[in-house]
């Protein structure tokens, strides 16, 4: 019996269900990665590159076993029926996601194919973790409570004695750069056995920015070179750094989770009344927050930051994110979709979830009227300026204090940095308390016309 399993999300052999369960019950397996161009285009440059990198990394893996993967371009809705047809497959093997357009598609595929849907990207699936009522809990911290109380359930292991076919297909696009990520599983394991190092100190450092005090490894997730779910084994809970982070990976199921039962919240506020707000339209605005030229340095290092290396601190993407919707009052939808294009770890549950929270609108979201203010922050979370100094490099020779807020240090004290304002670093583009008073008024008049009656859309 032949079977195929399609690879998605899951870029690995190890913990892998779909996978394992293939292996169990065939005799021989197709492994197959179908690369949608209209999918592929819109990721940015950093995505694409790791994502050769990692189908080059799973390939390698599947080599050791005798076999390759196969790579298909087009549409699965169109080349998975194929190739199970050209195979002879009797059986189609992938890990579910939770996007609605991921959804949408592989019900119309489950329609046409003898196949298994399994979970494989998260640590408990979709409506495992549920309240007393048997609903999915609004808030996060009771989410958290029973899904920490909730037992992973066994999953099939590989068995190794499965034929892996050994047709390459078409094979990988180009990417423009040589890659300089290391891909595939192995490698994944050695950021996550680097991080173990680290993870102690987890909650002590994880709001420094200048310091690697995060396991920076959410790429590795997003595109399942690591399996959350050994992640939380191997991190464990011996220590509060440890909890602390596997924490982290509740909040990416309970976004998971959200979206399956919400599909609407990629372009609607959880919070439906939230829809009434009045946006502003500033194109010269929004272009200056995305090419980081705001004049608050803080906001300016993180997109720029964001545009070299397609990562941004978690601290700088709520900052970001905060001054685009409270400070510019420019549609969350807007932003979400620019850090979508560009960050490695671009996720549809985990970006929109985050930037509902930051903008108000989602469900335990941070309440409207806390509005952060970036210079505070930034004083507060890069004291001696280490993070705005590298990237932001104009302004690296101003002093600790200087650095944050350069429109108010004296011109001489500018002039002896370097800076110039308005010439090789800008003015800041808005005023904060006028900023500040802005949103509020655009919020409150929202609610006016619908009150936040706590209700999820
Ligand atoms: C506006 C905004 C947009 C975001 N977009 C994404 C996105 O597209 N993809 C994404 O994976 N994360 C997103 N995040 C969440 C978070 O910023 C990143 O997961 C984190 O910075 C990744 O770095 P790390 O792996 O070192 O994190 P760590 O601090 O080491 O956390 C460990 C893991 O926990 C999960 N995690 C941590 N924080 C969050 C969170 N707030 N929400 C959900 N899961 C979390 C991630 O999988 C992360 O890898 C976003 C946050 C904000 C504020």
């Amino acid at each position: 019996m032949h079977h195929v399993v399609w690879f998605r999300r899951d870029l690995r052999l190890g913990d892998n269900p779909a996978w394992a369960a293939a292996t169990q019950q065939a005799d021989e397996v197709t492994a197959l990665f179908v690369l949608d161009p209209a999918l592929f285009t819109n990721a940015g440059p950093h995505r694409q590159e790791a994502l050769v990198a990692h189908l080059r990394g799973l390939d390698t893996e599947l080599r050791e076993r005798g076999g390759r993967l196969r790579v298909e371009h087009g549409k699965p809705l169109t080349v998975l029926p194929q190739i199970v047809d050209e195979v002879g497959a009797g059986h189609v093997h992938w890990n579910r996601d939770t996007t609605p357009y991921s959804v949408t598609r592989d019900d119309a595929l489950a329609r046409q194919l003898s196949c298994t849907q399994h979970w494989g990207t998260l640590v408990h699936e979709p409506g495992a973790v549920l309240t007393q009522k048997g609903t999915l809990s609004k808030v996060f911290t009771p989410f958290y409570n029973t899904w920490y109380a909730t037992a992973m359930h066994a999953w099939p292991t590989e068995t190794g004695d499965v034929t892996v076919a050994a047709n390459p297909g078409p094979g990988l696009p180009d990417v423009a750069t040589p890659l300089s990520i290391e891909g595939g599983e192995q490698a994944a394991h050695r950021r996550l056995g680097d991080f173990m190092n680290r993870v102690d100190n987890y909650l002590g450092q994880r709001d420094l920015l200048a310091v690697v005090g995060t396991s920076m490894l959410s790429a590795d997730l997003r595109f399942g070179t690591l399996s959350p779910r050994e992640v939380a084994d191997i991190v464990g809970e011996q220590t509060e750094g440890r909890r602390g982070f596997v924490r982290q990976l509740a909040w990416r199921d309970w976004y998971a989770h959200l979206l399956y039962q919400h599909p609407t919240m990629t372009s609607q506020a959880l919070k439906p009344q939230y829809n009434e707000i009045v946006w502003r339209d500033d194109p010269a605005g929004f272009d200056a927050w995305k090419h980081g030229q705001t004049g608050f340095p803080i906001i300016d290092a993180g997109m720029r930051e964001l545009a070299a290396t397609g990562y941004m601190h978690n601290r700088v993407r709520m900052l970001t994110g905060s001054f685009l919707v409270k400070d510019l009052l420019i549609d969350w939808r807007l932003g979400e979709r620019w850090f979508r294009h560009l960050l490695l770890d671009a996720d549809m549950s985990q970006n929109v979830g985050n930037w509902q929270w930051v903008a108000g609108t989602g469900t335990d979201a941070a309440p409207y009227f806390r509005v952060f203010n970036p210079t505070t922050q930034s004083r507060k979370f890069d004291p001696a300026g280490g993070y705005l100094r590298r990237w932001v490099p104009e302004l690296a020779g101003l002093d600790d204090k200087a650095v944050h807020e350069p429109s108010i240090v004296a011109p001489l004290e500018l002039a002896a940095a370097g800076v110039v304002l308005g010439d090789n670093y800008p003015h800041p583009i808005v005023d904060h308390s006028m900023a500040r008073e802005r949103v509020l008024t655009a919020y409150k008049q929202a609610l006016a016309i619908a009150p936040d009656s706590g209700d999820v859309q």
